[in-house]
């Protein structure tokens, strides 16, 4: 169940909200004040957070920035209240990093629509940050991961002169492992070889694959005895470990592992350093043996030039060529990258948006001339004020600025503008929809099929 916090100075609005969204099966937590929600924050964890813009004491802008800037609380989805006449506010939120906004008094199915939105967005960001962190078969960090919390780490213990130690583990011998029982079976040691690391080590070491049957773990506050110490009490754990290779087969296969240790005691000038010197323990190791811990703070220094593993290094800071990003679709009148950076790049939550944004207001040309003609203003206000938001958050920026205009001038009464205003934003309406009913007509006649 969604957990989700409500922040408004207004008792009856916390009261509606917490009626709303309780009904729709949300858990919800009000307050009154941005500086107990911070707290609140703090202790416990939410999935989503609507947070006023005007509050007594720390506004709700305050807030948003102290949220967005935490990196525990900072992929939290925010949705602002605001009150409808708000809009320069409103984009300095967006600004901010809220992810959307409402204006309130809200419209209860507009606000879980919203809400659900948001919500969905952020499942689709933990999944990727999943997919883009962690090793496919194992589960543990992976290389690029691994990289980023080590650095961290090492950063840290620099800053609180505490020791750092790290440890590169090679398994034993493994193309024997794929040449005789098949690479299915390998994987299956792979597995279990990290489900023995996880037991062994502590929660706050850092593990990654770093590639093949390469792995590496951080050690932060730890000198080298404990963490030979910690490497010798695996490596025997791995040695004793019986792995069934096979479904049905009764044999079973032990595989060892050759460990290179380093730390931070030797001035080390980064981390690169650092793992160019436990690869060189670890090359020690295989080359005396195999299936031992070779401590390689106590190595002679090796001339660089020979060092053998500074080709793999290397490759370690390579970083991976850009993905090529296929070019959107064009539609005449939205800027694209404004709209897919409003939903965070999912271009098939674009399109969503953009056919409802069609089904919503493609006739608002008709319906703002009719309200114009009957002199119903605030009719004509109201459909000018929605159309300036919708437009924004589609990315149809030249919309947007002529909705604004007329929106002003609706607001201002200046009456003989009226009509000359009404035609630009018609002509660009006209433009904007029909771009979209040529791009999205399929998904256009299934919706409305
Ligand atoms: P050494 O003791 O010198 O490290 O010998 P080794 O055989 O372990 O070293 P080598 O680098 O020659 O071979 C590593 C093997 O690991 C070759 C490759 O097929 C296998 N391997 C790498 N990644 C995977 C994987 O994801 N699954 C499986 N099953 N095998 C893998
Ligand atoms: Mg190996
Ligand atoms: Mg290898």
């Amino acid at each position: 169940m969604y957990k989700i916090l409500a922040v408004d100075d207004a008792k009856d609005t916390l009261l509606l909200l917490e009626f709303d969204l309780s009904a729709e099966g949300y858990q919800v937590m009000t307050t009154d004040a941005a500086d107990s929600a911070l707290r609140l924050l703090e202790k416990e964890h939410f999935d989503l957070i609507l947070l006023d813009m005007y509050m007594p004491g720390i506004t709700g802008m305050a807030a948003l920035e102290v949220i967005k800037r935490k990196e525990a609380l900072q992929h939290i989805p925010v949705i602002m209240l605001s009150a409808a006449d708000g809009e320069d506010e409103i984009v300095a939120a967006l600004e901010l990093g809220a992810d959307d906004y409402v204006t309130k008094p809200y419209i209860a199915k507009v606000l879980l629509a919203r809400i659900r939105t948001s919500l969905r967005l952020m499942e689709k960001n933990r999944e990727l940050e999943i997919l883009a962190t962690t090793d496919f078969l194992t589960g543990i960090n992976n290389r690029g991961r691994f990289y980023e919390l080590a650095s961290k780490a090492f950063i840290e213990s620099v800053r609180q002169k505490s020791g750092l130690v790290l440890a590169m583990f090679d398994i034993d011998l493994f193309k024997q492992v794929n040449d005789n029982y098949g690479h299915e079976a390998g994987d299956k040691v792979l597995v279990e070889y990290t489900q023995l690391m996880g037991k062994v080590f502590r929660e706050y070491d850092i593990l990654g694959r770093l590639g093949g049957e390469e792995f590496a773990v951080c050690f932060p506050y730890t000198v080298i005895e404990e963490a030979i110490n910690a490497c010798e009490r695996f490596r025997l754990c791995l040695e004793q470990h019986a792995i069934l290779p096979g479904k049905q087969a009764q044999e079973t296969l032990f595989v060892t592992v050759s460990i290179g240790v380093a730390s931070t005691t030797i001035a080390s000038p980064g981390l690169d350093d650092l793992i160019r010197r436990a690869d060189l323990g670890l090359y020690e190791a295989k080359n005396t043996g195999r299936n031992k811990t070779i401590n390689a703070d106590k190595l002679q220094p090796i001339n660089e030039t020979q060092a053998p593993l500074i080709d793999y290094i290397d490759t370690m800071n390579d970083e991976e060529p850009a993905p090529k990003v296929p070019q959107p679709q064009e539609f005449p009148g939205i800027d694209q990258k404004i709209g897919l950076g409003n939903v965070l790049g999912d271009k098939s939550l674009f399109k969503e948006i953009l056919v409802m944004f069609y089904q919503d207001h493609h006739d608002d040309k008709e319906k703002l001339q009719s309200a114009l003609s009957a002199k119903d203003h605030a009719t004509a206000k109201h459909l000018a004020h929605t159309l300036k938001g919708v437009a924004s958050s589609v990315g149809a920026m030249a919309l947007f600025e002529r909705a604004k205009v007329l929106d002003k001038a609706l607001s201002g009464g200046e009456k003989e503008q009226y009509q000359l205003l009404f035609e630009g934003v018609a002509a660009e309406l006209i433009k904007v929809m029909a771009g979209i009913e040529q791009e999205l007509a399929e998904q256009l006649h299934n919706v409305s099929s």
